[in-house]
């Protein structure tokens, strides 16, 4: 069985509610392997909603969550954060008392415990991200690009199928945004699919296709119309 035959992530009819207050409403959405898919949406729109559900950092109401045709629910969770998904965070969440070599292996170290495999691999990536002269350095003696860098790279050490980032740069300046999107971009691959959100527009243009999250429901957006908008208010 090839990974193609199936999308990489299928979603239907996804709900969501905190207590009373409903945030996600029939959710649909597919994509394969391969592509690039953004969601753009307003802060308190369900974005992080939606990418802690596909994370299983948190359970639905109602509906499916698939990941090459497997219910979400039904895959381990040890193998969902390794096999499947490699989160990037928007506040990176790195470990501050373990060094960048060592916060990217921390991925990996509950697959394979071989470290000098791990620290040959990390040092790989690392590289492919510029930042493998500051190896031994900690979290706290980097700029927010540079832990940007060390989280991707974190996520990618499992080659994963499925990259999710919640509003990557959102954290981070504007000209170290634009380069942190580009090294996103550049991860496009038919061995996985990447999701990420944002608040910014201009962020969206690295994706083949777009979504816009409003009022609980997401609805993809075609191209002409993003190219028209100058904001992600110009496509309500
Ligand atoms: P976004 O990521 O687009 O900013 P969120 O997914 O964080 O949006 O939030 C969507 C809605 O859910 C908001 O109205 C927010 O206030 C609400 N919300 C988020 N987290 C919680 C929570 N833990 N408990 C209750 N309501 C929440």
């Amino acid at each position: 069985m090839t990974p193609q035959e199936f999308p990489l992530l299928k979603i239907s009819d996804l709900n969501f509610s905190y207590g009373n207050t409903k945030v996600l409403e029939s959710i649909n959405f597919e994509m394969n392997y391969g592509h690039i898919s953004c969601i753009l949406g307003p802060s308190g729109s369900g974005k992080s909603t939606l990418f802690n559900l596909i994370t299983a950092l948190l359970h639905f109401d109602a509906g499916s969550i698939k990941i090459d045709n497997l219910e979400l629910s039904s895959i381990p969770e040890e193998l969902v954060r390794t096999k499947y998904i490699g989160i990037i965070f928007q506040k990176f969440e790195l470990y501050p008392h373990m060094n960048v070599l060592d916060n990217v292996i921390s991925s990996i170290w509950h697959v394979t415990q071989d470290y000098e495999k791990n620290k040959q691999l990390a040092t790989g990536i690392l590289k492919n991200m510029g930042i493998h002269e500051h190896i031994n350095k900690l979290p706290d003696e980097l700029s927010g690009g540079q832990k940007q860098r060390v989280g991707i790279a974190r996520a990618l050490i499992n080659s994963p199928k499925l990259i999710v980032a919640d509003e990557p740069t959102s954290n981070l300046d504007t000209d170290t945004s634009e380069k942190i999107m580009e090294i996103l971009g550049g991860l496009k691959s038919k061995e996985h699919g990447i999701i990420y959100s944002t608040h910014n527009l201009n962020n969206a243009r690295y994706a083949d296709n777009v979504f816009i999250l409003k009022d609980g429901k997401l609805n993809e957006i075609e191209e002409e119309r993003l190219i028209k908008s100058s904001h992600f208010s110009d496509l309500y």
